[in-house]
């Protein structure tokens, strides 16, 4: 049977258990089709209950769009109905394809899950909130990939079993944040237990393979909401804070400082990621300025550099052991995002 449903709203299109012959030979193929944000139905055994899974909301983001046109193409019948969103549809069909977070004049669609809902990244966002809130399902994950290389893990505003449960059917690492940013996550937690996935890196097949992986044991268990049933024990990051280079700073990215900038950073760094690093293992280097180019901020804004690292002859150091993740070696998101977060070892706040 191939139902392919007509638009009933301009902004989303609908696809309802769509056969592998309307999919494309490859995800490429699929996402060349589509001509809008879209929704995918899938019904399942138990056709009284539903899952969701958002995915693509950032264009260059994949893993998800892959994982869900390869368990389309083989056809599961999923446990329970299944609603997918697919949001930047837009921004990923830009050529070169799925290169784009956003479109270079519109707004980052994962901050615009709040009111006023403006422009048309709102339009959309306020759609799909309307999909869930028709649905009703029984959860939600919205499927991302980070913009390193790093490992996989997921993101919380919310921690108890149901959302460790979730967590564990794609990765070990749970980080539960205060900040409150405009994510879908935020906004469909009042409704429906949420968890953001970072599959790793948009470009490492290990991250794609992760999310197929998820989405399998997502789609095929009768429940996913049960700690008992989980994969494995859930390790828990409370409000990371932060780390930022000022506006003015500069930063390379090299094996030791050539004295031009503020901050030096080893190449390799990311290698540190959700590793502990210890109060006598430098981090990199800083320059004449000192820890004034950095700035370290909590969940509730506030500041404070000691508690984070200190400086010895001219080295970067931890203040007390901790946990950094989602580093990035690359300057320019280093500048314009963040250099890192991180907390304490224990997995607690720094401050
Ligand atoms: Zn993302």
């Amino acid at each position: 049977m191939d139902i392919v449903a007509v638009s009933n709203s301009n902004v989303l299109d609908y696809l309802n258990d769509p056969s592998p012959r309307t999919l494309g030979r490859s995800a490429l193929e699929w996402l060349d089709q589509l001509q809008k944000p879209t929704i995918i139905r899938v019904a399942g055994r138990d056709r009284s209950r539903t899952r969701a899974m958002a995915t693509l909301l950032h264009g260059n983001e994949p893993s998800g769009l892959f994982a869900l046109h390869r368990w389309l193409l083989e056809q599961h019948t999923p446990d329970v109905n299944m609603l997918f969103l697919l949001g930047g549809v837009y921004p990923a069909k830009i050529p070169p394809m799925l290169s784009l977070r956003q479109l270079s004049e519109g707004r980052d669609l994962n901050r615009c899950f709040k009111e006023p809902f403006e422009g048309e990244e709102g339009a959309i966002a306020k759609a799909m909130l309307a999909e869930l809130h028709k649905a009703k399902p029984e959860c939600l994950l919205d499927v991302h990939n980070t913009s390193g290389t790093g490992p996989s893990f997921a993101v919380t505003i919310t921690n108890d079993a149901a959302h460790q449960a979730l967590t564990s059917l794609f990765t070990d690492r749970l980080i539960m944040t205060d900040l409150r940013l405009g994510a879908l996550m935020e906004y469909s937690e009042q409704e429906v237990p949420t968890v953001t996935i970072e599959c790793g890196g948009s470009q490492d097949d290990q991250a794609h393979q992760l999310a197929y992986e998820g989405l399998v044991r997502y789609a095929s268990r009768p429940d996913v909401l049960s700690l008992e049933k989980a994969e494995w024990d859930v390790e828990v990051l409370r409000n990371p804070i932060r780390v930022e280079l000022v506006p003015e700073a500069t930063i390379e990215y090299l094996t030791e400082p050539s004295g031009r900038a503020d901050l030096t950073l080893p190449p390799d760094i990311e290698h540190r990621n959700f590793g502990i690093v210890s109060p006598n293992e430098p981090l990199g280097w800083i320059g004449k300025k000192g820890l004034s180019v950095l700035n370290a901020i909590g969940h509730n804004r506030t500041e404070n550099m000691g508690q984070v690292f200190q400086v010895r002859e001219g080295q970067i150091f931890p203040a007390q052991a901790i946990k950094a993740f989602m580093i990035t070696t690359n300057p320019v998101i280093a500048k314009s995002d963040c250099l890192f977060y991180a907390v304490k070892a224990t997995g607690e706040p720094i401050f």
